[in-house]
């Protein structure tokens, strides 16, 4: 439970911001009770408002890949902010984080950067509409591109309709352009591609889901994605926000080998500041502004001092090359979550792609949003509560993802291991 503090906060932040809280998820809703109020963060461990301390497997969603507070990072973000926090002009770290990018992704053949993924994900569907001149988007149920309006859509009634509002004050004209269709379903979406033929001007896909909870890819999905879409004449986007320098040195398309025309990143490329970019093929990019005729600009875009943040963070992540070592922690850490709950009759599917998982209450696989659907949000909040109650701050929902950092070490996995072995079998 929340302690005094942070309870007292949020009856203020009631008051002046929506729900306490400036993005929904943080408000606690789907685990119920008083949100924690966070003083500040430490490599593997947060520290709240109270003085209490926590293992941290949410890592503010995904961006802190090398903990919190990085010696390295914050120096440089600190150097970059006292020369100046925004220029509104040309700066030469941007051509560095650009070059870095490039590097690391080569399919993003030109980079633009945003502040934000919600920004970046929608210019690249602009962009794709732009460049097919066409006006509809194929995206996947339970994928989230950020909380653009083309993209804030559900399915309709069938796999090949035109989706429908996922939120209020989302034009339903502009939800008519989307069609959502299940993800891992390579027919549902060959489908939607026949029936909207000469319409479609991107489809847009998380390569590894990681907005319902973390849900892999199906051999062969990507790579069909890939040929359907070549087929078809519309552009592959990745929407690599979460998977972007988490699954390796660069996105899971170096991973599957699948090369889109265009890659939404954010999250770790910020080095926990606000920065995104999209980017792709150079005939597609060559129509952003000032080059071509779509739109796209930022005040802030290409911050100095998130750009010097990302940029050392890319540079820490090629120099200590931490993937392999968290992919084996994060694995074991799976493995030991699922023996607990065989032992204790617990129904725990744990779905893991490199240093991120999912918990998910169900005993049935996980592999669309259907499925994910089937977990057990309430045994969840109740889980969720009592490892908070003993210092491990999961995600506050069922249907995200934890990660894990550089900064968890095997003294803090096991600590993890045994604290949720506890509450599964106390909880059976
Ligand atoms: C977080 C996220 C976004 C949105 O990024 P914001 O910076 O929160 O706007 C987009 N796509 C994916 C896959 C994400 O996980």
């Amino acid at each position: 439970m929340a302690g005094l503090v942070s309870r007292r906060l949020f009856r203020r932040a009631s008051a002046v911001i929506p729900g306490g809280v400036n993005s929904p998820v943080r408000a606690f809703r789907a685990v119920g009770g008083t949100p924690v109020f966070m003083r500040s963060g430490r490599g593997a461990w947060l520290q709240d408002v109270d003085g209490k301390r926590y293992l941290d497997f949410c890592l503010s969603w995904g961006p802190l890949i090398l903990g919190h507070a990085r010696r390295e990072v914050v120096a440089a973000a600190g150097r970059a902010l006292r020369r100046g926090s925004t220029f509104g002009a040309a700066t030469e770290a941007e051509v560095a984080l650009a070059e870095a990018i490039r590097q690391a992704v080569p399919s993003m053949e030109l980079v633009r950067l945003t502040s934000s993924g919600t920004e970046a994900a929608m210019s690249a569907v602009r962009l794709a509409r732009a460049f097919t001149g066409r006006d509809m988007v194929v995206k996947f149920s339970g994928c989230y591109h950020g909380h653009v309006d083309s993209l804030l859509v559900a399915a309709g009634s069938g796999a090949t309709t035109l989706g429908v509002p996922d939120s209020a004050g989302v034009p339903e004209a502009w939800a008519r352009t989307t069609v959502t269709v299940p993800y891992n379903d390579l027919q549902a979406a060959a489908a939607a591609l026949r029936r909207w033929r000469g319409r479609v001007a991107a489809v847009i896909v998380e390569p590894v889901a990681a907005n319902m909870g973390v849900v892999l890819p199906r051999p062969g999905f990507l790579e069909g994605l890939r040929e359907l879409t070549a087929r078809h004449g519309v552009l592959l986007v990745f929407d690599e926000v979460i998977t972007g320098f988490r699954v390796c040195y660069g996105g899971y398309q170096r991973i599957c080998g699948v090369k889109p025309d265009l890659t939404v990143l954010g999250k770790i490329v910020g080095g926990g500041l606000p920065l995104a970019a999209y980017g792709g093929r150079k005939d597609v990019m060559r129509l952003v502004a000032p080059l071509g005729p779509v739109y796209q600009a930022g005040t802030l875009s290409g911050n100095p001092v998130a750009v010097a943040a990302g940029l050392e963070t890319l540079r820490l992540l090629k120099a200590l090359k931490p993937y392999r070592r968290l992919e084996e922690r994060t694995r074991s850490l799976a493995e030991d979550i699922r023996r607990c709950a065989r032992a204790c009759g617990a129904p725990v599917t744990v779905n893991q792609a490199a240093s991120m998982m999912t918990v998910f209450f169900t005993e049935h696989p996980v592999t669309d949003y259907a499925s994910a659907k089937l977990a057990d949000a309430g045994r969840y909040a109740a889980f969720f509560q009592a490892l908070l109650e003993s210092g491990i701050y999961f995600p506050p929902a069922q249907w995200e993802a934890a990660f894990l950092s550089a900064a968890h070490g095997e003294r803090d996995l096991d600590r993890a291991a045994r604290a949720i072995g506890r509450v599964l079998t106390a909880g059976s």
